[in-house]
């Protein structure tokens, strides 16, 4: 009986909901639901933490960074969404992101030139255990959408093999964390576009753009899928 069904299901309904998995009709790629419920980020935004001014908690707070922005808010359909690109292997989800993506990162840093996009990079052992790192994704095709060079440029310092990879650059520089740039050239004097799928408290972002700058980056600005950004209670007069 299921599997009648199933077969039944295939047959008219080949296509799912890009944000929750849900079958569609052919040639469909949002559920009604999806559609009318993404959760966007509207409104005048705060430049600090690129979350609508009404609920922005950082007091201001300085990062690392020069900008941050992404379409979306990490709630409901966008982060099913997101847990799809994350572990389900499904590539075509970057797709959809990257698109919302280069919309928001034409509306927040219009004034910008950017040389290059890069990405938040995942150690060797994370990336095996994946097979891909989701960021990268990412940028591969918001680089396609604003028509700029993707640079693989940045280690994560886990494994011996990626931490000798990057030990010429770390006998001169300081003591550094996690991550470090392969090699400095690479970034120098360049104003980088800094792709990541969530930012939740900055701390990744701000990491690889103090890197990016210590290595001798001029600017780096962060677009992210989708950011945390605590609802405001609502006020009694509804
Ligand atoms: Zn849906
Ligand atoms: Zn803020």
């Amino acid at each position: 009986m299921g599997k009648i069904k199933n077969i039944i299901l295939w047959l008219f309904f080949t296509d799912k909901c890009t944000y929750c998995g849900k079958l569609l009709s052919c040639g469909e790629t949002l559920c009604e639901n999806c559609k009318d419920n993404l959760p966007r980020i509207v409104g005048e935004r705060c430049k600090f933490c690129g979350v609508a001014k009404e609920r922005c908690k950082c007091n201001k707070h300085r990062m690392r960074y020069d900008g941050v922005t992404a379409p979306f808010y990490y709630e409901g359909s966008v982060a099913d969404g997101i847990a799809r690109l994350k572990f389900g292997g499904k590539d075509y989800m970057a797709y959809y992101f990257a698109k919302d993506m280069a919309q928001s990162v034409k509306d927040n840093f219009s004034n910008v030139n950017f040389d290059c996009i890069t990405f938040v990079p995942v150690a060797g052992l994370q990336k095996r255990h994946r097979d891909y790192n989701q960021s990268e994704l990412l940028s591969a095709e918001l680089g396609k959408v604003l028509h700029l060079p993707v640079k693989n440029v940045m280690v994560k310092l886990y494994d011996n093999n990626i931490q000798h990879e990057a030990s010429q650059n770390r006998r001169k520089g300081n003591v550094l964390g996690v991550y470090d740039v392969k090699d400095n050239a690479n970034v120098k004097g360049k104003t980088i576009l800094l792709v990541d799928d969530i930012k939740t408290t900055g701390a990744t972002l701000n990491e690889c753009a103090k890197i990016l700058k210590i290595r001798g980056a001029e600017k780096v600005y962060c677009v992210t899928a989708a950011m945390t950004g605590k609802k405001v209670a609502k006020s009694l007069d509804n």
